[in-house]
């Protein structure tokens, strides 16, 4: 039987991380290696500067006391009894689309195990949405994996609507539209602080996109890859290299 490793970045206590154990039992043997703590917004972060304890909780569940990108190393790079065929992150308490799958801890583990070579998921629920539905979802995508395997470098970032979802779409990351300000307050002593992440959040909802598709109450299901290479611009800016040679050679010139 596959062994397959289930994480997250809600912690080992999020009830997300039940349901997504549960739901894929019937593909392998699951292995839970989530962190202690509660761990969203912490992006793609490493420990590598204090010792990462692994704690177990009962058969085949352990807490970790670092992030998610720490628990797939540590299951990948030899905590697992055999190198893992599928990582599932998730289920996050909270939907990640768009321009935020950059902060996202939950999507930032399918990214480390994608780096570690092993194909990987993240699937995500949109706030008061229906676990049981998400883990059936995980649970059908998981084995689509499973029996046809991803693309060279690619994972997929799964999220699931509030609402029984009407079918599901492949799509396209959708772009935030930065209307937000920071909140600037002043506490009791008169110094000023402020505050990220006020107000509304707002969407371009354009075709194809992730958005688009939670927006219409679908499963919206995006293909991403870690190439952040720019291959149109790298072509565009090539020439930007001859001159900027030059001048750095007559900058290092005058230098003493
Ligand atoms: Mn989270």
């Amino acid at each position: 039987m596959a062994v397959l490793l289930v994480t997250n970045d809600d912690g080992v206590h999020a009830a997300g991380l039940a349901a997504l154990a549960s739901a894929l039992a019937d593909l392998g043997e699951v292995h839970v290696l989530a962190p202690e703590r509660e761990q969203s917004a912490c992006g793609h972060a490493l420990t590598l500067h204090r010792p990462l304890r692994v704690q177990p909780l009962r058969e085949r569940w352990h807490a970790v006391n670092g992030t998610p990108s720490d628990c797939v190393n540590i299951g990948i790079l030899g905590f697992l009894p055999e190198r893992p065929a599928l990582i599932v992150s998730g289920i996050n308490h909270g939907s990640n689309l768009g321009d935020d799958v950059t902060y996202s801890g939950t999507v930032s583990a399918a990214m480390e195990g994608t780096l570690l070579g092993v194909p990987s998921i993240a699937v995500s629920l949109v706030d008061d949405g229906d676990l049981a539905v998400a883990g059936r979802v995980a649970a059908l995508v998981a084995a689509r994996v499973l029996v046809e395997g991803l693309p060279a470098k690619a994972f997929l970032n799964v999220n699931v609507p509030a609402a029984p979802p009407r079918g599901l779409r492949m799509t396209q990351l959708g772009h935030r539209v930065y209307t937000e300000k920071i909140v600037e307050q002043r506490d009791p002593r008169g110094r000023i602080h402020y505050w990220l992440g006020g107000g509304e959040p707002k969407w371009e909802v354009l075709e194809g996109t992730d958005m688009a598709a939670i927006h219409d109450g679908y499963v919206s299901v995006s293909p991403l890859h870690l190439d952040l290479t720019h291959h149109r611009a790298l072509a565009h800016l090539t020439d930007w290299a001859g001159p900027l040679s030059s001048q750095l050679r007559r900058a290092s010139r005058r230098a003493p």
